[in-house]
């Protein structure tokens, strides 16, 4: 049976995401920027918070984690290369490793690039990512403590997944993100469908940080660094797909 899941808006443009387990009840949260929210979402759902999942050490994803894990009793999990600089973990997690919710089994993913240690975690019975700064909504995390090579590697592992799989990211960019992605891509239809898609959505306050990779790979321009329609736009042929990566990164650290 799938996990249920809750979009649970946090901070400014935070997102926590709630996941629950119907035949064992198990409930994660990845990510807690903040309590009050997810207090609100859990008295909501009636769901019993079991599981904390932190991807990577940023306050606006931790800030919350010892209140809420003293509020509930929830077990800790987390990436081991980081457990020195994250709330103590009752999980040290590594890439491979699994994270059981009752019947369902997630898997952790090695994304570093937006931090060292940062971690994502893929539900693949139930198609769902949670990428949190590393994959983005039309966009990636800034890279504060990796190189543009392993924000790369960190994506590419990231676009082997099904297409249809859910990428769950970690905050709303989607306007700087579109205009960023229609500035290097002016004539991607699929792009200006999905703007256009953006602005109604945006007007009916439906959160922005859940997308297909399918539209991920048809309109991220991050994700679409390696094409050669790309590389030639840019003036770059010859480069590898990890130097135009790390040009485009540039680009929108500027933009
Ligand atoms: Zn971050
Ligand atoms: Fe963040």
């Amino acid at each position: 049976m799938a996990l249920e899941m809750q979009v649970v808006p946090c901070l400014r443009d935070n997102y926590a995401y709630l996941l629950h387990e119907p035949q064992t009840g198990r409930t994660a949260v990845v990510d807690v920027p903040d309590t009050a929210p997810l207090h609100e979402a859990l008295e909501k759902t009636g769901w019993r918070l079991s599981d904390i999942l932190i991807t990577h050490h940023h306050e606006d994803h931790i800030g919350g984690v010892m209140r809420l894990r003293e509020d509930t009793g929830a077990a800790i999990w987390g990436a081991r290369a980081d457990s020195h600089r994250l709330p103590p973990l009752d999980h040290a997690l590594a890439e491979g490793d699994g994270v059981a919710l009752g019947g369902e089994s997630g898997v952790v993913l090695d994304v570093s690039g937006h931090t060292l240690g940062h971690i994502a975690y893929h539900f693949p019975q139930s198609g769902l990512a949670f990428t949190a700064d590393s994959l983005m909504v039309c966009g990636c995390g800034r890279l504060f403590e990796g190189s543009a090579a392993q924000m790369w590697d960190s994506l590419c592992k990231l676009m082997a997944l099904p297409d249809e799989t859910l990428i769950c990211s970690g905050h709303d960019y989607s306007l700087g993100n579109t205009a960023f992605a229609k500035s290097v891509e002016p004539e991607n239809p699929a792009l200006d469908a999905r703007i256009a898609q953006m602005a109604q959505d945006r007007v009916a306050g439906r959160p922005m940080a859940v997308a297909t990779l399918a539209l991920e790979k048809a309109t991220n321009p991050f994700l679409r660094a390696a094409l050669p329609a790309m590389k030639a736009a840019h003036g770059m042929e010859d480069a590898s797909n990890a130097e135009i990566f790390a040009h485009l990164r540039a680009l929108k650290d500027r933009f």
